[in-house]
């Protein structure tokens, strides 16, 4: 039975228990500099001061912002934190890839992945805990949805990978001003979970990564990709400005239902007049596919030929992505000679066809594959 004392404890806890300010926008910013009772137009210049520490140059201590008085320093300390996410574990692939996987506050998992390239880095963030779509090839699938990410852990993900990457220092080593340094080029919503099902949280924390006067991320560096959630997707386009990516993986809808469930909600020609009828896309922008080459589900020509005929008049890009396999799945990749037939077809339509070259196999960078590992072997020692 519980304590009066214990409860008291708890009750105190909570009473002292700081808010967090990393992760917060500029609104969110100054109205809590206002509860600080300090004048409103003071709360301002405080309020832009602050921003500009956590999300210019990445301070984790109230007692470095030096053009902030000792005074509200020692005041901003005891009201507020600059927490950030926690690594449980991180993982380095020989090609460079970084796999995260973050502890939250409530001992939730979720994977963040950077993916270093030649001219780009992408760093792939989730939006929410688990997926509830579950798509039969996507790990993350097979676990049980808990919540959904607030914006602060969205754009938390970021700021823990900045600070792992040592991004403040080497911005500031090149220039002691704000450099356009950015060790992270692009981000994509790609992690574990639908962004288009979490969307108020999703478009706050675009809104935070998009701000020039912090993150600064162009709505053309930042990707969100959805497994086709129809009434979502022009809304999202309209607000936010940024790309769009659909998680096509299949030409017919028989095939597509089992790949991606969601599709017998929101059939691909419904998915498709969307993209075709309501967006206003602008000059050179594009929609891009995502496609998953699994051997003999979706890799034919006939499928590739279709294909074509779908995105006819839609400005697209098709990204070719050779299944990163995982046990129990189920499937299996697609030869090499079969996923470049199918890319020769889609691009002699006009259509730019890349092929993804495999990220982080020897880290199982599919996603959702470490936090069920961590799972796995928890359980075993328990
Ligand atoms: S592919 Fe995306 S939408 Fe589908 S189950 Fe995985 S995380 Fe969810």
């Amino acid at each position: 039975m519980q304590t009066v004392e214990t409860s008291h404890k708890k009750l105190d806890n909570k009473l002292i228990q700081k808010k967090n300010l990393v992760g917060l926008s500029e609104k969110e910013f100054y109205d809590s500099i206002l509860e600080l009772k300090i004048p409103e137009k003071k709360a301002s210049m405080r309020a832009k001061q602050l921003w500009s520490w956590v999300y210019c140059h990445g301070k984790k201590d109230f007692s470095e912002m030096s053009n902030i008085d000792k005074v509200f320093r020692s005041d901003l300390k005891n009201h507020f934190s600059l927490e950030r996410l926690k690594i449980e574990k991180k993982e380095k692939s020989s090609d460079g890839t970084i796999k995260y996987l973050f502890s939250l506050n409530d001992n939730s998992k979720i994977e963040t992945v950077f993916i270093p390239e030649k001219k780009r880095s992408t760093l792939c963030i989730s939006s929410q805990v688990g997926c509830t779509l579950n798509c039969s090839f996507c790990h993350t699938g097979t676990q049980k949805l808990v919540r959904n990410l607030s914006a602060e852990e969205i754009v938390g993900q970021l700021i823990a990978v900045y600070d792992d990457l040592e991004h403040w220092e080497k911005r500031k080593k090149i220039s002691d001003g704000l450099s356009n340094y950015q060790i992270i080029t692009n981000i994509v919503f790609m992690g574990m979970g639908e962004p288009l099902l979490n969307y108020s949280e999703v478009k706050k924390a675009v809104m935070i990564l998009m701000n020039e006067k912090g993150l600064d991320f162009s709505r053309r560096r930042i990707t969100l990709s959805t497994a086709g959630v129809v009434p979502m997707i022009k809304k999202a386009h309209d607000e936010l400005g940024c790309m769009i990516a659909i998680s096509l993986h299949a030409t017919e809808d028989k095939t597509r239902n089992i790949l991606v469930p969601l599709n017998k909600k929101w059939p691909i020609d419904a998915l498709i007049k969307t993209l075709k009828d309501d967006l206003k896309l602008r000059n050179s922008e594009r929609i891009t596919f995502e496609y998953v080459m699994l051997k003999d589900i979706n890799d034919t020509e006939f499928d590739a030929k279709r294909l074509v005929k779908i995105i006819q008049g839609l400005p697209s890009k098709i990204n070719l992505i050779p299944f990163n396999q995982w046990i129990g799945s189920g499937y299996e990749r697609s030869s090499q000679k079969k996923i470049q037939a199918f890319s020769e077809i889609i691009k002699k339509a006009g259509f730019p066809s890349p092929v993804r070259s495999p990220r982080g196999e020897d880290i199982m960078a599919a996603c959702g594959q470490l936090k069920s590992t961590t799972l796995k072997k928890r359980l075993n020692n328990a």
